[in-house]
């Protein structure tokens, strides 16, 4: 079986070939390491071989990792965030992918004001209308960015999509290419306070493609750390 190293240079090595591919940078790519599931022992192992950011879904998991393994790396929350899990969120977290309403945004926001820091967080945007994905619908996008951009302890720098699951990658592309350009649209309106420079997308299956179409950071889990069990 190969080892996490040798997953995690792979994984690189084709994000590089992806970026040169593009005409791209590949050192304006970050990989997210996606280690829901994943144990301790194994995380360390991604480090040591070079991941510098992880990715996790649940608050509670990540809080128990986060408390063994500290804050030398970053850490990320993509997964679906409540409310009430704000509080925990805004100390943890250096990103937060998942903000997909405007009173989940505020709540960030009183909770990081009371702690004296500022979140940096992406909008997630629902771009298949699937009911069972998480994240606002693409109409609602715009109205929720100008809410969160006057926000004072948030600092909005992009857009995060899942897409439906496929067996190829070229199935998820188009996906790709409408939430770049609507960053770019947002980017023209010129709103003060988002950026949005950062365009979180692409999985173990389809970060190539991805990477092709914009992708600044890439979440990627199963490829690095081999199936999980459920
Ligand atoms: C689990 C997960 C990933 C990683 O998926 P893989 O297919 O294992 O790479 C990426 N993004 C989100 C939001 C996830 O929940």
């Amino acid at each position: 079986m190969p080892s996490i190293r040798d997953n995690l240079l792979r994984v690189l090595e084709r994000v590089d070939q992806a970026a040169i591919r593009a005409g791209r940078d590949p050192g304006e790519i970050k990989l997210v390491a996606v280690s829901k599931t994943v144990e301790v022992a194994r995380i360390r192992e991604a480090i040591e071989a070079g991941v510098t950011i992880l990715g996790e879904n649940y608050v509670q998991e990540a809080r128990r990792k986060i408390e063994e393994i500290g804050h030398g790396i970053q850490w990320h929350m993509i997964g679906h965030l409540q409310s009430n899990k704000a509080k925990y969120a805004v100390t943890l977290f250096d990103y937060i992918h998942s903000i997909d309403g405007i009173s989940l945004a505020r709540e960030i926001d009183r909770r990081a004001a009371q702690k004296g820091r500022r979140v940096r967080v992406l909008v997630e945007v629902n771009l298949s209308g699937e009911t069972s994905k998480f994240g606002i619908d693409s109409e609602a996008v715009m109205d929720l960015i100008h809410h969160v951009a006057a926000l004072k302890h948030i600092s909005i720098e992009g857009l995060m999509t899942m897409t439906p699951y496929f067996d190829e990658p070229e199935k998820a592309r188009p996906y790709f290419i409408k939430l770049r350009e609507f960053r770019d649209r947002i980017q023209k309106e010129g709103i003060e306070g988002a950026r949005m420079d950062e365009l979180s997308m692409g999985m173990s299956g389809d970060f190539e493609a991805a990477i092709e179409e914009g992708a600044t950071m890439i979440r990627v889990g199963t490829a690095i750390f081999g199936e999980r069990r459920h």
